[in-house]
């Protein structure tokens, strides 16, 4: 047995959950520095908000980037506001197998959302280090700044601009307080400019944009936000891709009237929408894919006017892009016609479409090899569609990626009630060395 698979069989050796073994894997630590870091927060009482290029945010890179140096690493923070630690491999300047996640949160957050993927690959690299492997590429871990785009409306900006698909038009954002990205970059001591994708080769050294022969894969440990974990007593699993959204902002237009007006005379928007919103569900929940109409304005939205005009929105969900664009031609479809049956018209707008992210099918049986050992199960672990967007979904844009989900109690995510056991992490942190050390070993 070489180093590295007797050091990926120990890790795999302790998948029970006695307080001396998950005291041993550090999880106990990475939970604590989950708590010191929602201590970080623009909102009162325990409640958690931290958004991208602020106190908060240059507070938490602060931390992070001592927790990488005392992991091994040398740090920098990159010129999208990324912290960034790196392990040399056996010689320096190879490529690296980036690890991560992000440590901006959505308002009302959770503490583990993005923040325990960061602490648990640093306390992976940590464990790397100290048993001093010879490893055939460098290991980084990057701490996004925003994934949930919370600040500016826009999510992935660290990550886009990483994977060097950072659009210059985004400097134009502004936040709720009329600040734009721009400015806040500034404000952060960043050089906006240094953001936008390069293709001369010397620029890219110095942006946040990172060149795909410098890489050699991106792995992502993050709680699930799902209830399948929980249900099937697992606590890992494997994502296999993440679904492709597409938004859209419906218009359904009738006619105002006083409520009076008999039956047969309105053209009532709401009651149309009320069936839109009941078809959206149907059609989604027979083809098997996830739409959601979370956003409804009545106009004029007064008790006694029959509404002339409703606004709504549409997030349209699927593990694959061909599905779900057959699922919207069907909704679309339908839609127009049930609106000209009533005398309404309806018309929509694209607000955002990103394609589903399929893992790397050698990246997702590394991990599936690091689930294995650290729970010490031969049963091939549970894959699963994420349903959520990650930063991977950017990342893939410039090298392979594959995810760790994580369970998390209830499926609970985005909210103070977000949680998991000192047991998962202790065994999460186990996998994703082992997954690590299954790469070293194929790369050797
Ligand atoms: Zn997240």
């Amino acid at each position: 047995m070489t180093a590295v698979t007797a050091a990926a069989a120990a890790a795999g050796a302790n998948h029970d959950a006695s307080p001396a073994v998950i005291d041993r894997t550090g999880a106990l630590s990475i939970l604590a520095r989950c708590d010191e870091l929602a201590a970080y927060s623009t909102l009162p009482n325990g409640l958690i908000r931290r958004v991208y290029l602020t106190d908060e945010h240059r507070a938490v890179n602060a931390l992070a980037a001592g927790w990488m140096r005392e992991a091994g690493m040398t740090t920098w923070q990159d010129p999208a506001g990324n912290q960034c630690g790196r392990l040399e491999g056996r010689t320096p300047g190879l490529p690296a197998l980036l690890l991560g996640s992000h440590l901006d949160t959505v308002p009302s957050a959770g503490r583990y959302d993005g923040i325990l993927g960061v602490l648990t690959a640093i306390a992976v690299v940590d464990r790397i280090n100290t048993l001093g492997i010879d490893l055939p590429f460098a290991l980084e871990v990057v701490a996004f700044g925003d994934e949930e785009g919370t600040r500016f409306g826009r999510a992935l900006l660290g990550s886009r601009a990483l994977a060097g698909t950072f659009d210059p038009a985004w400097l134009d954002l502004t936040d709720d307080d009329g600040i734009t990205l721009r400015d806040a970059y500034s404000a952060f001591g960043l050089d906006p400019d240094a953001l936008a994708p390069a293709t001369d080769s010397a620029l890219f050294r110095g942006a946040a944009a990172r060149r795909p022969e410098d890489l050699v894969g991106y792995l992502e440990a993050h709680i699930e936000q799902g209830p399948y974990l929980e249900e099937a007593g697992q606590p890992l699993g494997i994502v296999s891709s993440i679904a492709g959204a597409r938004r859209f902002a419906i218009t359904v237009t009738g006619v105002a009237g006083h409520s009076g007006t008999p039956f047969d005379r309105r053209h009532d928007a709401l009651a149309g929408a009320a069936e839109i919103v009941t078809l959206i569900e149907r059609t989604a929940r027979d083809a098997g894919l996830i739409a959601t109409v979370g956003h409804l304005e009545v106009f004029p939205n007064a008790v006694n006017v029959i509404p002339g005009r409703v606004d709504l929105s549409l997030d349209l969900r699927a593990a694959s892009d061909s599905d779900r664009d057959r699922v919207w031609t069907e909704i679309d479809a339908a839609m127009t016609a049930l609106c000209s049956a009533r005398g309404l018209t309806v018309s929509v707008t694209q607000t955002h479409n990103a394609p589903a992210v399929a893992c790397a099918p050698h990246l997702r049986a590394a991990v599936a090899a690091g689930i294995r050992a650290a729970t010490a199960s031969p049963a091939e672990p549970l894959l699963l569609l994420s349903r959520a967007g990650h930063d991977g979904m950017a990342v893939a844009d410039v090298t392979d990626i594959a995810m760790l989900f994580i369970r998390c109690r209830g499926g609970v995510s985005h909210h103070p009630d977000e949680h998991v056991t000192p047991a998962d992490v202790a065994v999460a942190t186990d996998a994703f060395e082992a997954a690590i050390l299954s790469l070293v070993t194929a790369a050797s």
